[in-house]
C-alpha cells in the first residue's frame, strides 16, 4: 500500500481532524509519516504513525501578533505572514527532515498553503490539502470587507513583498515563480474540508476536488474525563465557553463573564486553557461556574445548551455537530468569517469584541437560549456536518483519489 507523507502545522485546531483519518489510512493499509513539532509526538505514535520533529518555534505560531494579528485588515498580510513566517522557516526544515525518503502521497495543512505544493513538486507526489477552515470561493476570500483599500500604501508594500518573498523562495526550492492567484488558491489535486458544502459559504461554486467531509469526530484518548452529569446537577439549563487554545489567556473577558453570568440560574462549564494563570481571579469565580483547564469538549458539547465560543472552526463545527446553538466573540483570523456564516444561517449570535459589556453578552446568551429557533437552525446544520460522512470519508475519499490516479497513471504536474 502507500507510504504517506502528513506535514502540519502545530495547533491543535489543525492537527486534531487529520487524526482520524490517520489512523483509518494506516488501518486500512498504508503506511504513515507525520511531521510536526514534538509537543505532538505521543499523540501521533498513539495513532500507528512514524512521527517525525521539525523545529519550528510555536511561540512565533500563536504568540507573534504578525502571525496572530488581532485584526487581518487585508487578506495580504496573510498572504505574507504565509510566506515569512511559515514556508520561508519551515519548508526549508521539512525538506530536511525527509531527504532521501520517497512518499506515494503528500497530506499537507492548509496553513502551508503555496508551501504544500513546493513539497509535493519536489517529492513529485501528488498532494492533498487539509483544509482547517472555510475555503476561499472569491479571490483572496475577503470580498470586499477588506479595511484596507488595495491602494491605501500599506497594502501596496505588502504586495511587493509578496511578490518579492514568492521569487526569492521559487529560487531557493527551484520551483517555478507562482501567480498571486496561485499563492492565495488551494493547492493540492484533492482537497479535504471538515465542514459540509451546506455550511460552507458558496459551496456549491466548488467542484469535485474539494470534498467535504464535516468535523472528524473522533474518541479523543488524551482528553480528561469530566462527569457531564455535573452540568445539571443544580439547573436546568448549562452553557460551555471557551475561547479554543490559544486566545485563551484574557483575563478581563473571564472577569466579564463572571459579572455577566454570576447571577444566572444556569450552569457554566468554561475551559480556562492550560497555560492560564487564573490566580489573579480565583476569588472572584461565581459558585454556577464550574472551570478546568482542559476539557473533554466534545462530551460537554453534548451536554450544554450553548457554546459562547471565539468561533474557531473546529469549535463551531463540533459544537453544531452536535446541535448546539452559539453565542460568538470572533476574535481573528477566520472567525469573523466563520461566525457571520452561523449567524447567516440562524444557528446564532455575534457579540462584537469592540461592544463588549456584561449586558451585552449576558443578553446574548439569554437571548439564545430562550429562543428555540436558533437550536433549530444549529440542528439543521448540523445534520449536514453528521451526514458528509467524517474522517472515515475522509479517507476514503484519498484512498480512492491515489488509488485511480496510479492506476491510470496520471502525470503529476506541478500545478495542478
Ligand atoms: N479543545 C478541547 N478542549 C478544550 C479546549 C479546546 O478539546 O478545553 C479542542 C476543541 O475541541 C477543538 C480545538 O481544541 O477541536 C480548538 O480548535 P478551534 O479551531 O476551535 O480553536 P483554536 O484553538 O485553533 O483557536
Amino acid at each position: 500500500m502507500a507510504r504517506v507523507l502528513v506535514v502540519m502545522m502545530p495547533a491543535e485546531g489543525h492537527i486534531n481532524p487529520t487524526l482520524g483519518i490517520i489512523k483509518e489510512l494506516i488501518e486500512n493499509g498504508d503506511e504513515v509519516v507525520y511531521c510536526c513539532t514534538e509537543k505532538y509526538r505521543t499523540k501521533i505514535e498513539a495513532l500507528g504513525a512514524q512521527f517525525k520533529a521539525y523545529s519550528f518555534n510555536e511561540a512565533t505560531l500563536l504568540n507573534n501578533p504578525d502571525m496572530k494579528p488581532f485584526e487581518i485588515k487585508h487578506p495580504y498580510q496573510f498572504l505574507y505572514m504565509v510566506l515569512k513566517k511559515i514556508i520561508q522557516r519551515f519548508i526549508p526544515d521539512v525538506l530536511n527532515l525527509i531527504e532521501n525518503e520517497t512518499y506515494d502521497y503528500l497530506i499537507f495543512d492548509s496553513l502551508i498553503g503555496w508551501g504544500g505544493q513546493i513539497l509535493g513538486e519536489k517529492l513529485g507526489i501528488p498532494a492533498v490539502c487539509s483544509t482547517t477552515t472555510f475555503v476561499f470561493v472569491e479571490p483572496l476570500g475577503f470580498g470586499n470587507k477588506n479595511q484596507l483599500k488595495d491602494d491605501d500604501e500599506e497594502v501596496k508594500k505588502l504586495y511587493n513583498g509578496i511578490i518579492e518573498m514568492s521569487q526569492q523562495l521559487a529560487s531557493q526550492f527551484n520551483v517555478a515563480v507562482p501567480s498571486l492567484s496561485e499563492l492565495s488558491g488551494h493547492p493540492g489535486q484533492l482537497k479535504i474540508v471538515y465542514t459540509s458544502r451546506y455550511f460552507q459559504p458558496m459551496g456549491d461554486k466548488l467542484d469535485e476536488s474539494f470534498v467535504f467531509t464535516g468535523p472528524s469526530i473522533t474518541p479523543r484518548k488524551d482528553a480528561p474525563s469530566f462527569a457531564k452529569e455535573s452540568l445539571h446537577a443544580v439547573y436546568k439549563q448549562a452553557v460551555y465557553i471557551s475561547m479554543g487554545t490559544i486566545l485563551n489567556k484574557d483575563l478581563d473577558f473571564y472577569r466579564l463573564c463572571f459579572t455577566a453570568f454570576g447571577d444566572l440560574p444556569v450552569q457554566f462549564i468554561l475551559s480556562s486553557g492550560k497555560d492560564t494563570d487564573l490566580e489573579p481571579i480565583a476569588d472572584l469565580i461565581p459558585d454556577n461556574f464550574i472551570i478546568r483547564p482542559y476539557l473533554p469538549q466534545l462530551e460537554v458539547l453534548q451536554g450544554v445548551d450553548a457554546f459562547l465560543t471565539h468561533a474557531g472552526m473546529n469549535s463551531t463545527s463540533e459544537a453544531l455537530y452536535y446541535n448546539v446553538p452559539l453565542v460568538m466573540l470572533p476574535l481573528t483570523s477566520d472567525q469573523p468569517r466563520v461566525a457571520g456564516r452561523v449567524q447567516e444561517l440562524g444557528a446564532g449570535v455575534i457579540v462584537d469584541k469592540n461592544n463588549l459589556t456584561p449586558d451585552v453578552l449576558r443578553n446574548a446568551v439569554l437571548e439564545v437560549l430562550g429562543n428555540a429557533s436558533y437550536k433549530e437552525h444549529a440542528e439543521v446544520i448540523g445534520k449536514t456536518l453528521r451526514d458528509a460522512g467524517g474522517y472515515k470519508q475522509a479517507a476514503m475519499a484519498i484512498q480512492n483519489f491515489m488509488g485511480n490516479r496510479s492506476l491510470s497513471a496520471t502525470p503529476i504536474s506541478s500545478h495542478e
